[in-house]
């Protein structure tokens, strides 16, 4: 799906939503510290920050702040806050703060995704759930990918490829941009994955699904 960075100092809610993540195939790279956090954000890309507020070293309502005031491009990442404070007034401040949306501890898994979808698709600036071009419907809630009427399931994995690939329709993709928006710090990566996947991808969805653009990368049409 894309790489997140998961800011989050206890360790069963941090594992439980990590692997959950994964599962969904988002790339996850977590760490406990607000200090952590920020130095991560200024030396990898994300799609995401999950972030919670009670945090050593630096809490983080102070880290979204530095975010935001942050002259980088970094600045407008999408952050959605964790929060064991049922406190009007700390989402209150979350979101003056610039925070995209808030979870309060306890949260399902499923509330989990459905408001990182959300956050990702405004982001994107794709209203519509459906992430589309001319030839394909990618719908995120289910997975599925629909091409001339047929549905095809796909993996996590190719999954995450092809949405990277549609939410920028006529963009091509160097080999190490869609390594680093499918795979987190940890995961190892064969040297062929990528090519593996979008071959299994052009299996399932035709060879013209996704374009190869010789010694540059890979792109799917409009
Ligand atoms: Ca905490």
């Amino acid at each position: 799906m894309m790489r997140v960075l998961l800011v989050e100092d206890d360790e069963l809610i941090g594992n439980a939503v990590k692997q959950a993540l994964n599962d969904a195939g988002s790339a996850v790279n977590w760490v406990q510290d607000g200090i952590s956090a920020l130095a991560s954000i200024n030396t990898e890309e994300y799609a995401l920050v999950l972030l919670d507020l009670g945090l050593p070293k630096k809490d983080g309502l102070q880290v979204l702040q530095e975010l935001r005031q942050n002259q980088s491009q970094q600045s407008s990442l999408p952050v959605i806050v964790i929060t064991a404070r049922d406190s009007i007034e700390d989402r209150i401040k979350g979101l003056d703060l610039g925070a995209d949306d808030y979870l309060v501890k306890p949260f399902s898994i499923d509330e989990l995704h459905a408001r990182i979808r959300a956050v990702v698709r405004r982001n994107n600036g794709v209203a519509n759930p459906i992430i589309s071009n001319s030839i394909m419907q990618l719908n995120p809630a289910t997975g599925d990918v629909i091409r001339d009427e047929q549905s095809f399931s796909l993996s996590a994995k190719e999954f995450a490829l092809l949405q990277a690939l549609m939410l920028r329709p006529g963009n091509i993709f160097s080999r190490d941009s869609l390594e680093e928006s499918i795979y987190g710090w940890n995961e190892e990566v064969a040297s062929n994955a990528i090519e593996f996947i979008i071959h299994a991808l052009r299996k399932k969805l035709g060879k013209d699904s996704i374009k190869n653009v010789r010694g540059m990368g890979w792109m799917v049409i409009k």
